[in-house]
């Protein structure tokens, strides 16, 4: 097999664009899919300050690298979810990965601040264990990057993700989510900008390219993820693309093309009025927001409420630690 680029031996065949790559111009077509993305959907500028968050996986490490990369500023934010060995592990990934190249990390423990973890604040929330994590990284991903003046908050989620997002609501014809099934989501009402610059790029792409450029990343899965629909979602459409290299790519770039300006409107329509949560001062649509709510159920005792962080001290030359 050889590079389609450089005829020299190929370490990667990537079907869909009917290619075959060496190590150096693999890594150059995931910079410039990368780059594509942040192109063609203006997810951000070359000057603006980006907080990557980051667990630990291939995906967000894969992500911090290109964009380092690429040349832009970029800060890591690692999220403690107290889920056993798995956090225990995730986090040395993602240290490790920050200390071996000088870049700044911003960690946050959620048993630390917020007094719960993820498995038993979710049975005591009566939650999901994803629900009640998904909350509690977005609270916390919005809180660092408004607090740290970061212009733009970056996320992992690459291709599979994305067009296994689609699937499960195109199912469902949840419209309102379709409406908002965007790789850039603009700031407002207090929310922070967020992008996924990897929605070009496929997991095995991400795995590969941490292979090729020797980033050390957690293997196993999160434990909690059993049971997840998407895993179904993410199989049949590998089942899809084995067959028909592409149609994966075709159904969440071409969704993104032809389809989802048609539910803009139900989406816009559903975002309700937004206020200011009387606990932690984060956008909610009611007095207490949903995260405040968890909190109060989750941890055993009343503690006091979670406050925005004061300050994230995060500039470039100040390197701390999703
Ligand atoms: Fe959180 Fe694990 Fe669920 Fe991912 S799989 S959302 S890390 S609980
Ligand atoms: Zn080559
Ligand atoms: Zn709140």
């Amino acid at each position: 097999m050889k590079c389609t680029v450089c005829r020299g031996p190929a370490v990667i065949d990537i079907r869909r664009h009917n290619s075959n790559f060496c190590v150096e111009h693999f890594t150059k077509f995931c910079s410039d899919q990368v780059e594509r993305s942040i192109d063609e959907f203006e997810m951000f500028s070359p000057t603006d300050r980006i907080l990557v968050a980051v667990s630990g996986g291939k995906d967000s490490l894969a992500l911090w690298d290109i964009l380092v990369r690429l040349g832009h500023d970029v800060t890591g934010l690692y999220i403690g979810l107290g889920i056993g060995d798995y956090s225990d592990q995730s986090a040395g990934f993602a240290r490790r990965f920050a200390v071996a190249r000088d870049l700044p990390l911003i960690e946050v423990s959620v048993p630390e601040e917020y007094g719960y973890d993820i498995p038993s604040g979710a049975r005591a929330a009566r939650r999901a264990p994803c629900s009640a994590c998904g909350l509690s990284k977005r609270h916390i991903f919005d809180g660092v990057a408004i607090d740290g003046g970061f212009d733009v908050l970056a996320t992992g989620h690459n291709l599979d993700d994305e067009a296994a997002v689609l699937f499960g609501n195109v199912l469902h014809w949840q419209t309102e989510y379709l409406g908002r099934q965007a790789p850039v989501l603009p700031e407002r009402d207090g929310f922070p900008r967020k992008v996924k610059p990897l929605v070009r790029l496929g997991e095995r792409e991400m795995a590969a390219y941490c292979v090729v450029t020797g980033i050390d990343y957690i293997v196993d899965e999160c434990p909690m993820a059993a049971g997840n629909r998407h895993l179904h979602y993410k199989a049949s459409l590998n089942l899809i693309e084995a067959a028909s290299p592409g149609a994966k790519a075709d159904f969440y770039l071409g969704f993104l093309r032809r389809a989802a300006g048609h539910f803009a409107d139900e989406a816009a329509e559903s975002r309700s009025t937004l206020g200011s949560c009387e606990r932690c001062g984060q956008p909610s649509p009611s007095e207490v927001c949903a995260f405040c709510r968890l909190v109060e159920r989750a941890t055993p005792q009343p503690v006091d409420a979670p406050r925005r962080r004061d300050r994230v001290d995060a500039p470039a030359d100040e390197r701390v630690t999703s």
